[in-house]
């Protein structure tokens, strides 16, 4: 089998959605699964859906259209506020977009009204990330401007948190996130269908002792794939975290001081010189790299220490020789499994497929 790949478990992520969409639906919670780091693999949403989510989430117009292209018809939300130069296609091939900005929204409704259609928005809220959203006091006028809108229908609001400055889910912002919601039903005098918690970082507080609220969806992608919570990295309880492995072949291995020698710089990467490992005295490299994957986000097998990472070569240290040839297995965090999903050069292989669960891809790798 030809590497690097990134070997991707789908029973494990069939496992993880089937206990979220149950856990998350005993607090009124359902789950819009997310595949943007997949970059829209139909396998991927495929298996999200068979294991119960009821509706999809991506943040990019090509990846949405990967998914219907490779047969997806459930219900596509865009997470990302769209760009003002895509609304036909937002229009033609997502159910929902998350807004915040007005003019887009004059745009969508053109679009929509031009192709014939109703388009739904969530309109998202800033509750102090400092990502997207509308401020707080903004966000019943801009509801007011989508209910004129024609071509336009006002499912819901949302956050989001945790991504750009690390702000917790927590108790107080979920609370006005809720009482935001009510407010904008009762000024526009109108349903709200979605109340949007957040992401993966929202699962702990979810099941915690908080009450939910008003708050009936969150987008999930990580805890999903991955099985863990962004806000630590640690595993969700009940969840498999071995849904991705980048495997490399190994291209050299041998005894090697652990002490660089000659006058010392930067790296290829400008990075100061690395710390003189200890872990061993057989130096290893394996065929990969930065523009395959994140090195400093994958876990090497017991024994084995990463050293130093360069566009194409990954140096490992350890104790004994490795067999030039052979395969070795890193666990991959989120960060790496989006660069090896993204990156040409790395093969994909979906393992663990339920028969007839997921659609056979034209070919596994892109
Ligand atoms: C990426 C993203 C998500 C999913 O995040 P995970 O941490 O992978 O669960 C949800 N909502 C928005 C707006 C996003 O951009």
């Amino acid at each position: 089998m030809s590497a690097p790949r990134l070997e991707i478990r789908l029973d494990a992520i069939a496992h993880n959605t089937t206990s979220m969409v149950r856990r998350l639906g005993e607090q009124g919670i359902s789950v819009t699964a997310v595949t943007k780091a997949t970059l829209g693999a139909p396998e991927i949403a495929a298996t999200f859906l068979a294991a119960g989510a009821g509706a999809l989430g991506d943040s990019r117009l090509p990846n949405v259209r990967r998914l219907r292209r490779g047969g997806i018809r459930a219900p596509v939300t865009l997470l990302r506020t769209p760009m003002l130069s895509e609304v036909d296609g937002i229009v033609e091939h997502c159910d929902i977009s998350c807004n915040t900005e007005p003019e887009v929204l004059a745009a969508l409704s053109l679009a929509a009204v031009a192709a014939d259609r109703v388009h739904g928005v969530v309109l998202m809220v800033e509750l102090g990330d400092l990502r997207e959203g509308i401020m707080p006091n903004d966000l019943c006028a801009v509801a007011a401007g989508v209910c004129d809108l024609p071509g336009l229908s006002l499912r819901g609001i949302g956050a989001n948190l945790a991504c750009s400055s690390g702000v917790v889910p927590d108790e107080a912002n979920m609370a006005e996130l809720s009482a935001l919601a009510g407010r904008v039903e009762h000024t526009g005098g109108l349903e709200l269908e979605i109340v949007s918690g957040g992401n993966s970082a929202n699962v702990s507080w979810a099941l915690g002792p908080a009450r939910v609220g008003r708050i009936n969806d969150l987008r999930l992608g990580e805890a999903l794939l991955l099985g863990c919570d962004p806000l630590d990295r640690t595993p969700i309880p009940g969840l498999r975290t071995d849904g991705a492995t980048v495997v490399a072949e190994v291209i050299e291995s041998g005894l090697k001081p652990t002490t660089p020698w000659g006058t010392r710089g930067a790296n290829a990467f400008g990075e100061p010189p690395a710390a003189v490992s200890a872990a061993g005295p057989v130096q290893t490299i394996v065929a990969l790299g930065r523009q395959d994957t994140d090195p400093g986000d994958l876990a090497p097998p017991e024994g084995i220490e990463i050293v130093a990472s360069s566009s194409d070569h990954l140096v490992l240290r350890g104790a004994h020789p490795v067999p030039v040839g052979s395969e070795m297995s890193f666990s991959a965090g989120y960060s790496a499994v989006l660069r090896a999903m993204t990156s040409p050069t790395v093969t994909k292989v979906y393992l663990g497929a339920e028969p007839g669960a997921a659609p056979t891809p034209a070919r596994s790798a892109r």
